[in-house]
């Protein structure tokens, strides 16, 4: 039997994690159900955006040479509103049309000025321009979008935005990878669900909460389990149940090398493993493999630990199932504004404040950062991503991964 990767470096996780894909089927959605899912081809526009020339502005459309110089007084001869039921008259010299924003702009006419630099003469139905007319008000035909233009690509994760900008283009509904079905397990015998009172050497359970956070957030579908105790029967039947109504895995706790640590024996005795240990700090014990066929991740107990895992193991293995999309990890470069604990071994990712204020993002520690303080992480905006031997002297730079 091959030997089982142990305590591999970051990169070699990531690449392990590559050579076993998850493949997720796509679906069509309506617009109204698109929000934080994730495109499964690319969407190019049936429309032009704007579809027509129309103006920018309440106010006055008319000949640019006629408003030159100002002050200049024009007839009004009609008004063009968005979306107008009678046809356009041509607008002819000293001649203007009163309009609205987004209103057609009539032939002959190729310059606004809003309604506040005019004055309008009720009564002859006459206008004055006061300053000379703008031409830039006129928001042309295609100009922000061009139709059969391609604006949103696959992997794209649906924003606000971007579910509005579907409908300009037209779609009624849009294609999206199928949401992976999530489940999560926590396991030990010290956790409570919060709201229950505790007994002595009892916990409140946080990381399913976390973790189903951050799954819904990856734009897919979370299932919670019952926290397990620490029994191997009960886990046994807590992953088969999970095996066989989910597309992937996630427990938490129970992956390090301890008595207890359930997850990663049951996994080594009756599931296979294909990574244990990552050389990253915090989060080091996490294990992926396959129980029955579908994915695990055993994340770490610790819940800054499961939650940074999550966001540096889990996110990228989603968002290759997506076409490489999803949520993106965005990443910037920060100079230390102290010094970090770093090591030789480890990719150290230190919950930081990152002074967005001068010429460089500064990095600040959060405070304490051990690796069941989700304090420090709450506190946190990014991670330092600090490669093995960086020294993490004050005054250095590395990147940051923005949480
Ligand atoms: P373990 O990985 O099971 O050894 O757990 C490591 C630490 O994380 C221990 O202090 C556990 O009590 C704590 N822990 C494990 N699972 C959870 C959880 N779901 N919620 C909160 N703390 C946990
Ligand atoms: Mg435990």
């Amino acid at each position: 039997m091959p030997e089982t990767p142990y305590f591999v470096s970051y990169p070699e996780a990531v690449r392990i994690l590559e050579s076993h894909p998850l493949t997720l089927p796509t679906e069509t959605v309506t617009l109204d159900q698109g929000f934080n899912r994730i495109l499964s081809r690319d969407l190019e526009s049936k429309v032009d955006d704007p579809r027509y020339d129309n103006s920018a502005m309440d106010g006055f459309a008319f000949r640019y040479e006629d408003s030159t110089p100002p002050p200049s007084h024009l007839q009004i001869i009609q008004t063009v509103q968005a979306g107008p039921k009678t046809p356009l008259a041509v607008v002819e010299q000293g001649q203007a049309a009163r309009i609205m924003t987004g209103a057609p702009i009539p032939d002959g006419a190729n310059a606004i000025l809003p309604i506040e630099r005019c004055e309008v003469d009720e009564v002859n139905n006459i206008v004055t321009l006061t300053e000379v007319g703008k031409k830039h008000f006129i928001r042309k035909q295609g100009e922000n979008l061009r139709k059969g233009h391609t604006a949103l690509h696959k992997g794209t994760i649906l924003t606000p935005s971007s579910i509005g900008l579907c409908a300009t283009m037209g779609y009624p509904e849009i294609p999206v990878f199928s949401q992976a079905k999530i489940g999560v397990i926590s396991t030990g015998d010290e956790l409570q669900i919060p709201g229950t009172p505790l007994n002595d050497w009892e916990i409140y359970e946080s990381n399913s909460f976390g973790l189903i956070s951050l799954v819904k957030w990856s734009g897919h579908h979370a299932k919670r389990y019952s926290s397990v105790v620490d029994s191997l029967d009960n886990l046994r039947m807590a992953l088969n149940q999970a095996a066989e109504e989910c597309d992937i895995i996630l427990t938490s706790g129970g992956v390090s090398m301890g008595e207890w640590d359930l997850v990663r024996k049951l996994m080594e005795e009756e599931g296979d493993i294909k990574f244990w240990r990552v050389k990253i700090r915090p989060g080091s014990p996490p294990l992926f493999g396959y129980w029955k066929g579908v994915p695990l991740f055993g994340l770490p107990g610790n819940p800054a630990s499961s939650h940074v895992v999550f966001r540096m193991l889990v996110g990228p293995y989603l968002r290759a199932a997506t076409g490489g999309g999803g949520i993106q990890e965005r990443r910037v470069r920060v100079k230390l504004a102290e010094s970090f604990k770093t090591d030789g071994n480890n990719l150290t990712l230190r919950r930081i404040k990152v002074d967005t204020t001068g010429d460089n993002l500064l990095a600040y520690s959060t405070g304490y950062q051990g690796s069941g303080n989700l304090n420090s992480l709450v506190l946190a905006d990014a991670l330092t991503l600090l490669e093995p031997g960086h020294s993490g002297e004050k005054g250095t730079w590395c990147d940051a991964l923005l949480l």
